[in-house]
């Protein structure tokens, strides 16, 4: 899952980037709300993070002009403390969920797992796939049962396939799902990954649909 996470405070930004990172998001950074308005028009990210109080482009602008033109996103509002008519207009103009500042890290990465499951449209945090579960919070997958160890990139693709379970999933779209635009991408590296996913959760839990990408389910 991607996350745009949108925070002028370099080293609030800093910290929770190396949060969402460990709970198995990619993770791109915008610092002032232009870059953020951009990133948010032209990236398909997952959910988003959004600082309301930023340089250049309220976040809140940001917000509206996003949804103005069409972005569904989950977004999570960051407000200052004590201030209810941020929460308010923040809910008004298109968030889904806020907290007020000084926050935890764990409790933003909640929050966005609970967003970007529900926008899922699935309730439970653990996931069950035939014989597969997953359950991202505590970063594990089981085959029957088995405790299976992934590497964080075989648990990004894992995860994301899992919520578009039933559907295609082009090898284009897990890649911008799977990394953020400041690593390094390599054509065929999903590939390995599903090869290993395969090794290690059984060779059919992920079907290749020739020439058109990947599916599960
Ligand atoms: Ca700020």
């Amino acid at each position: 899952m991607r996350v745009l996470l949108v925070e002028d405070d370099v080293e609030i930004s800093r910290r929770l980037r190396a949060s969402l990172e460990e709970a198995g998001f990619a993770v791109d950074q915008a610092f002032d709300g232009e870059e953020a308005l951009y990133l948010g028009e032209t990236v398909d990210v997952d959910a988003v993070v959004l600082d309301l109080g930023l340089p250049k482009l309220p976040g809140l602008e940001v917000l509206r002009r996003w949804r103005r033109a069409g972005r569904n996103m989950p977004i999570l509002v960051l407000t200052a403390r004590d201030a209810w008519t941020d929460r308010v207009e923040g809910l008004n103009a298109g968030a889904d969920d806020y907290l007020g500042k000084p926050f935890q890290a764990a409790e933003v990465v909640a929050r966005l797992r609970a967003l970007v499951r529900r926008s899922a449209g699935a309730g439970s945090p653990v996931m069950t796939l035939g014989d597969v579960t997953l359950d991202p919070t505590a970063g594990s997958a089981s085959v029957d049962g088995r405790t299976v160890e992934l590497t964080a990139r075989e648990l990004r693709i894992l995860t994301y396939l899992m919520h578009r379970r039933g559907r295609i999933v082009p090898q284009s779209e897990l890649m911008d799902h799977v990394y953020p635009m400041a690593e390094a991408r390599e054509s065929n590296t999903i590939e390995v990954y599903v090869a290993r996913l395969r090794r290690k959760l059984g060779r059919d839990c992920i079907r290749t649909i020739r020439g058109l990408g990947y599916r599960m389910g």
